[in-house]
C-alpha cells in the first residue's frame, strides 16, 4: 500500500493533471490486451527523465512498486501492476526528438506511437522496419520493452535490429546513457540489447535511438489462395529456398479468413483453406521481377491462384483486414489462448500438421495466422472460460503446443515476450540455469525489486 503521505509527495512532484489516483482513472491503467486485472494506486504522467528519477528513489526508501506503461497493448500482461503501486504512463513524452538524414537515425521519446514515427520518417523519404499488427496504437517504448516484430520482420528484422542506443532511468533512479550513434561500437557489455525485450523490468527507456532505412521505391502485394494449409506451409519454405526473402509473407487458416470475414467487408475468397499475403519491395523492377518469380513458386505447389493488389487502396485494405484477425476471432469464442510460437521456417509443414492433429485430440477449435515466413504462427486456442470442462482442455492444448514447438527446436514467444502469462513456461526453454541467471541480473538492476515485480523470470522470488 501506498500511504497518504507517500501520495502526497509524489502529488507534489506532479502537478495538476500529470498524478490521479481516481477510482475510474485507476481502472484504466490495471490492464492490458490479455484481460488480466490488478490496479495501480496511482497514475503518474511524467514529462522528462528526472521526474522519473525521482520517483524511482522515492520507491527504493519506502518500498512501492512502479510500473512503466506505454498503450498497454501488450498480449502477456507485462504492464499489469500486479503488485499495485504506481504507474507511470509514458505517452505524454511522445515527441519525435530529430531525424537525422546523414547517420539515418531518428531520436525519440518512448511515448511515440509506432505508426506516427513511420509516417514521420516516411515522408522524408526513410524507413523504419518494423511493424506490429497494434502500430497504430502501440509505443515505440513499449516495442522496445517487448521486442516486438511484425510481418516485415521477415526481410527487415524486428524491433531489436534497429536500437541503438537510449537514455534510461535505472530501477535505482539513476540515469544512464548506453549504446552509440554510430554503426558499429564495442563498449563494455552491449547493455542495448539486454534492455530490449527486458519488459519493463530493468529501466524506464526516456529517450531511444532508432536506426533508419531509405524507404523501399516500391512494394508489390499479391494473394495467394490454396486448397490445403499443407500447400501454402510448402509454398512458403519454397519460396524462401528460391533464394527470395520477401518484405512479408503472412499465413492465415480457413477459421481465421471465416471469422475475418464475419466481422468486417473483408473482401476474402471463400474458397481457399489456406492465404498467403505475400510482398515484395525494393527498386521497380526488382519487386516486380521477384514478384513473379513467387508466383510461379506458388503456380509448382498447386495454388488455385494469385491475385495482385492493383493499387495502394487495394494494398491498405488487405492489410487493414490482417491486422484485423485477431481482433475478429473473440467472435468464434469469448476467450482465446492466443501464443505467438516461432519454429525454423523449415518446420513450418510439420507445425501446421501437428496443430490440426492437436485440436482434433483437444477437441478445442485452434485458429491459425501470422508471420510464417519467419516461423512465426499465431496460434489461438478458443474457448470459454466459464465451461470449465473445455477450459481446462484449452490449458492442457497449450501446454501441448509449447512442448511440440520446443521438440521442433522453436521458442515460446517470437514476439509477445513471457510477461506473467508465459512465466511458468520460461524454465521448459531456458532452464534452471537460465531462469537463475535471469534473476541474477534483475537483482544486480533492481536489488530491491522495485521496478515491475512479478514479470518474466518470476522477478518476484529474487
Ligand atoms: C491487436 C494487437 C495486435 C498485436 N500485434 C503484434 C505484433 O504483430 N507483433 C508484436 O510484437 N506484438 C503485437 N501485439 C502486442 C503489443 O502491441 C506489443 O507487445 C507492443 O510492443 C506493446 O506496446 P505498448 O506501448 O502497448 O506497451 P505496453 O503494453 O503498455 O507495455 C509493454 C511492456 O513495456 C514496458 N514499457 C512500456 N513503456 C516503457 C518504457 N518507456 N520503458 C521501459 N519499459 C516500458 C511495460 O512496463 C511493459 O512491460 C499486438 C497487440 C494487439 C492488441
Amino acid at each position: 500500500m501506498i500511504s497518504p503521505e507517500i501520495k502526497k509527495r509524489l502529488f507534489s512532484l506532479f502537478p495538476e493533471d500529470s498524478a490521479t489516483d481516481s477510482p475510474e482513472d485507476l481502472l484504466c491503467y490495471g490492464f492490458d490486451a490479455t484481460g488480466i486485472e490488478s490496479k495501480p494506486e496511482m497514475v503518474l504522467f511524467p514529462t522528462n527523465a528526472e521526474q522519473i528519477s525521482e520517483v524511482l528513489r522515492l520507491a527504493n526508501e519506502q518500498g512501492f512498486p512502479v510500473t512503466a506503461r506505454g498503450a498497454g497493448s501488450g498480449f502477456v500482461g507485462a504492464s499489469v501492476p500486479v503488485n499495485h503501486g504506481v504507474v507511470i504512463s509514458m505517452t505524454r513524452m511522445n515527441s519525435i526528438l530529430s531525424i537525422d538524414p546523414e547517420n539515418l537515425t531518428a531520436d525519440v521519446e518512448p511515448g511515440v506511437v509506432t505508426a506516427d514515427l513511420q509516417k514521420a520518417v516516411e515522408e522524408r523519404g526513410f524507413f523504419y522496419p518494423p511493424d506490429p499488427a497494434s502500430l497504430k496504437i502501440s509505443t515505440i517504448g513499449g516495442n522496445v520493452a517487448m521486442g516486438a516484430g511484425g510481418p516485415r520482420a521477415v526481410k527487415y528484422g524486428v524491433t531489436r535490429d534497429y536500437v541503438l542506443g537510449m537514455e534510461v532511468v535505472l530501477p535505482t533512479g539513476e540515469i544512464v546513457n548506453i549504446g552509440a550513434k554510430t554503426v558499429k561500437s564495442v563498449v563494455g557489455f552491449d547493455l542495448t540489447r539486454l534492455m530490449i525485450g527486458s519488459e519493463g523490468t530493468l529501466g524506464v527507456f526516456t529517450r531511444l535511438r532508432l536506426k533508419l532505412l531509405p524507404k523501399p521505391e516500391t512494394v508489390r502485394t499479391t494473394l495467394a489462395l490454396f486448397n490445403t494449409v499443407d500447400d501454402s506451409a510448402r509454398t512458403v519454405s519454397a519460396i524462401i529456398r528460391s533464394g527470395i526473402i520477401p518484405r512479408t509473407l503472412e499465413f492465415l487458416d480457413r477459421s481465421a479468413i471465416n471469422a475475418v470475414t464475419d466481422y468486417m467487408d473483408a473482401g476474402l475468397p471463400t474458397n481457399a483453406e489456406a492465404i498467403l499475403l505475400i510482398e515484395t519491395d525494393g527498386s521497380e523492377d526488382i519487386a516486380e521481377k521477384e514478384l513473379a518469380r513467387i508466383r510461379d513458386v506458388c503456380a509448382d505447389h498447386k495454388v488455385i491462384e494469385t491475385r495482385v493488389a492493383e493499387n495502394e487502396e487495394e494494398r491498405e485494405k488487405l492489410w487493414t483486414v490482417r491486422r484485423s484477425v485477431s481482433p475478429s476471432l473473440l467472435r468464434i469464442r469469448p476467450n482465446k489462448i492466443n501464443e505467438d510460437v516461432t519454429v525454423p521456417r523449415s518446420k513450418i509443414p510439420e507445425l501446421m500438421k501437428r496443430l490440426s492433429e492437436l485440436s482434433e485430440r483437444s477437441g478445442v477449435p485452434i485458429v491459425n495466422f501470422g508471420h510464417a515466413g519467419d516461423g512465426n504462427i499465431h496460434v489461438n486456442i478458443m474457448t470459454d472460460k466459464r465451461d470449465e470442462e473445455e477450459y481446462t482442455r484449452a490449458k492442457g492444448a497449450r501446454d501441448e503446443l509449447f512442448a511440440i514447438c520446443l521438440e521442433l527446436e522453436g521458442t515460446i514467444s517470437g514476439e509477445h515476450g513471457i510477461g506473467l502469462k508465459k512465466a511458468p513456461y520460461l524454465e521448459s526453454e531456458i532452464g534452471p540455469v537460465g531462469v537463475a541467471l535471469n534473476r541474477r541480473i534483475k537483482a544486480a538492476f533492481d536489488p530491491n525489486n522495485i521496478l515491475n515485480p512479478g514479470k518474466v523470470a518470476n522477478c518476484h522470488e529474487v
